[in-house]
């Protein structure tokens, strides 16, 4: 039997024809899928403006540089996530700090956040940028973090890697009414998948033009930003340091098909969601995922605690099913421990770690499937 994953794509054959019909067209990359995609994404989300890239890990990089990240600069978010959402604001240069999260739905506490800002206040340390991760797929809570953020003068970047589909307030992350920009992810395991990929949503017209700008080179063709006459029709002129972070059509092709059937893909992910936390609600000694009042998540992961989570992740991993640990706290890796972070500086996200353990949940799924992780856990934890 092949091992159950904990996360997976969903490939049809009308994807499949979407990328062979780019192979046979006349652009691999830089033709017209991409936009349509951006456009689509936009629509979808009720954004203004999209930027697709190579990554996610891009799109924060160049979503970072738009809002003048630099060196002298400070970047909060979780500990609670992939280490791409704060390495890229160390490829810019700025210095990296986290806030602790909320123990109930492991997001980025808004309490710790206040707490932390009235402190950097007084000492003139306060942040450029303030990074929320959707994790799980779960919306944080972003109408106070936004506040928050009207009050200190720092930007809002949400990490919506996992949460395309997802709702706050009734309304799709990435429309932008709380933060300045979006970032999804487009990796397999996440919600719709483009191989690698991620985009940018944002209503600001002149960051989704530097944005663009940071993901081809900073090159432009357009004749009114130029510093001058153009020589001729080839000319082009860069006009800042950008970087090759383009999508290609091919993957833009792949992930416009895949987006036509993103409410599937969610609502599939809830019913599943919902057939765990059934099953799950009188299995002892372990914790279900708690859902935030006016949040509705895409359910990327489903999060449980156990005591003993290193047994119960071999016993699973000993019955084919893969379970995952998201994630190992940003600040435990050593390249960040060499930057001064310790053991003991963010508790509620350590003490979730020892616990954490990802169950399979992604729309390909059979509720045979489903039983048997069920089944093995049962086993596991009693
Ligand atoms: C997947 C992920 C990323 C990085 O996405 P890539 O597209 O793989 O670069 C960033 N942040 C979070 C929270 C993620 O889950």
């Amino acid at each position: 039997m092949k091992p159950i994953p904990y996360g997976r794509q969903s490939v049809s054959e009308e994807d499949i024809e979407a990328v062979v019909s780019v192979l046979k067209s006349d652009f691999l990359t830089q033709g017209p899928v991409v936009q349509n995609f951006e456009r689509d994404i936009a629509a979808f989300v009720h954004g203004k403006f999209a930027v697709a890239a190579n990554s996610a890990t891009s799109v924060l990089h160049i979503a970072y540089l738009a809002l003048g990240v630099g060196s002298h600069d400070i970047v909060w978010t979780t500990p609670i996530t992939f280490v791409a959402t704060s390495n890229a604001a160390r490829y810019c240069g700025a210095t990296v700090d986290f806030v602790d999260i909320d123990p109930k739905t492991y997001n980025l506490s808004a309490d710790k956040l206040e707490e932390k800002l009235i402190k950097a206040k007084k000492i003139g340390k306060l942040p450029k940028v303030v990074v929320p991760v959707h994790f799980s797929g779960q919306p944080c809570d972003m109408e106070r973090i936004f506040k928050l953020s009207n009050e200190y003068g720092f930007k809002v970047v949400e990490d919506a890697s996992h949460a395309l589909g997802a709702t706050y307030h009734n309304n799709y992350i990435g429309c932008g009414e709380f933060c300045h920009i979006s970032v999804f992810s487009f990796h397999p395991v996440k919600i719709i998948t483009t191989g690698e990929g991620g985009v940018a949503v944002t209503n600001d017209k002149d960051l989704a033009a530097k944005m663009k700008f940071f993901s081809s080179h900073y090159i432009t063709n357009n004749e009114e930003l130029m510093t001058d006459k153009p020589d001729g029709a080839w000319y082009y002129q860069q006009l800042g340091l950008g970087f090759n972070y383009r999508m290609t059509d091919i993957q833009a092709a792949l992930g416009k098909s895949q987006l036509s059937r993103v409410s599937g893909f969610v609502k599939r992910r809830i019913e599943i969601a919902k057939t765990y936390d059934k099953a799950l609600a009188d299995f002892k000694g372990l914790v279900k995922p708690f859902q935030l009042e006016g949040t509705s998540s895409a359910w990327h992961l489903y999060v449980v605690l156990v005591e003993e989570r290193k047994r119960v992740f071999d016993y699973m991993r000993s019955k084919g099913i893969n379970v995952a640990v998201h994630y190992i706290p940003v600040h435990f890796q050593p390249y960040y421990s060499a930057l001064g972070f310790k053991r003991g500086d963010f508790p509620n996200a350590e003490k979730y770690y020892e616990q954490c353990l990802s169950l399979p949940i992604y729309p390909d799924l059979s509720s045979e499937q489903q039983d048997y992780v069920l089944r093995c856990l049962k086993e596991a934890v009693s």
